[in-house]
């Protein structure tokens, strides 16, 4: 798509409910449906607002982002910490489930709210500090760290450096992987300085970007993306699945074609995390792993995201998995 050139303020966020509204021109009548001051603000980068088709309550990059009053129905099995992270946190900022590697909170900035974010009731009082990093010296089996949150591109570069600096100087960390929407929203913020930084990390990098739908992406992103990829940096995506955004099979497949196409490797498709306020995005799980059945049937193996799903006290993300596939229809086959 074409977008005008409008220099810096590609950098600047709706941060309002009602301006949001404005820009996008939901008629008064529609407005009745939305949710004016929420506790969880509204936070939409001008990009992302620019793709919405004007006047459409059902676009699918809008329903992302505005808030709805639904997201204020009590829902008993929608609650504030459904991946019960609170079990698992070594300090405020510092979450270790998994087998060698780490989770970093970097900040609890992100480039966007997301109306289904996990984590966005979680209290991000803190910043990483030595604390964080004597942890990481200590636990020689961390090969990984993963910088979440919040996004860790959403810091002030110094900041971000001096993050990078002290994971590089811990001998056993052999990556380095970023959690990211950043590129979708404010692609810009990958300057100069910050491929810089990249340039000069002697660990490996892997960026994980969390995209959901095709009309997300564009020329300038992919241009982004593709210095990150000039640097070695290796790419993935992450896509939460979603109702009314892209439980569709011809969207998550237009999605994971425009992925490849940019260099991105499709790595995983999110069963929707149960948290309060999110209820209306959810999928069922049948209909999730119908649509993965149709994507398998339809493109190169290596294009298909693993449709995973998070359940607490579990050793990794527990793929779901599709019964056509199952162990016993290979049986089957040996019988015939
Ligand atoms: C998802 C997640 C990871 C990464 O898991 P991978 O399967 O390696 O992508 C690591 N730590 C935490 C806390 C997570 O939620
Ligand atoms: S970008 Fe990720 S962490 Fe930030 S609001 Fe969206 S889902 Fe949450």
């Amino acid at each position: 798509m074409n977008l005008p050139e409008w220099g810096a303020v590609w950098r600047t966020n709706f941060t309002s409910t009602e301006s949001l509204l404005d820009f996008c021109e939901i008629q008064t009548e529609q407005r009745n449906a939305f949710l004016i001051d929420s506790s969880y603000p509204c936070s939409v980068p001008m990009r992302f607002a620019a793709k919405i088709t004007k006047g459409s309550v059902d676009d699918p990059l809008f329903r992302q982002v505005v808030p709805l009053k639904k997201e204020t129905v009590e829902n008993d099995t929608f609650i504030k910490d459904p991946l019960k992270e609170n079990k698992f946190l070594h300090s405020p900022c510092l979450i270790q489930k998994y087998h060698g590697r780490a989770l970093l909170i970097a900040t609890q900035a992100c480039c966007m709210h997301c109306r289904f974010c996990f984590r966005r009731h979680f209290p991000h009082s803190s910043v990483p500090t030595e604390n964080e990093f004597d942890w990481l010296k200590t636990h020689t089996d961390i090969e990984e760290v993963i910088l979440s949150g919040g996004d860790l591109l959403a810091l002030p570069t110094k900041r971000l450096q001096e993050i990078f600096l002290h994971l590089e100087n811990i001998p056993h960390i052999q990556r380095i992987r970023i959690h990211t929407r950043f590129p979708i929203g404010i692609p810009e913020r990958i300057d100069s300085q910050l491929l810089d930084i990249f340039a000069q990390c002697r660990k490996q990098i892997v960026v994980a970007l969390h995209v959901n739908h095709p009309k997300e992406l564009d020329d300038d992103i992919a241009e982004a993306l593709g210095q990150l990829r000039a640097l070695n940096i290796l790419l993935l995506s992450q896509t939460v699945l979603l109702k009314g955004v892209n439980d569709s099979a011809s969207t998550l497949k237009e999605l994971m074609q425009a992925l490849t196409k940019i260099g991105v490797l499709p790595y995983y498709l999110h069963q929707l995390d149960r948290v309060q306020g999110a209820s209306h995005f959810e999928v069922t799980a049948e209909k999730g792993k119908e649509l993965i059945a149709s994507l398998q049937a339809t493109l190169s193996g290596y294009m298909v995201p693993k449709y995973v799903q998070e359940i607490p006290g579990r050793p990794s993300k527990q793929p779901i998995e599709n019964p056509s596939c199952s162990l016993h229809s290979w049986r089957n086959l040996d019988a015939e």
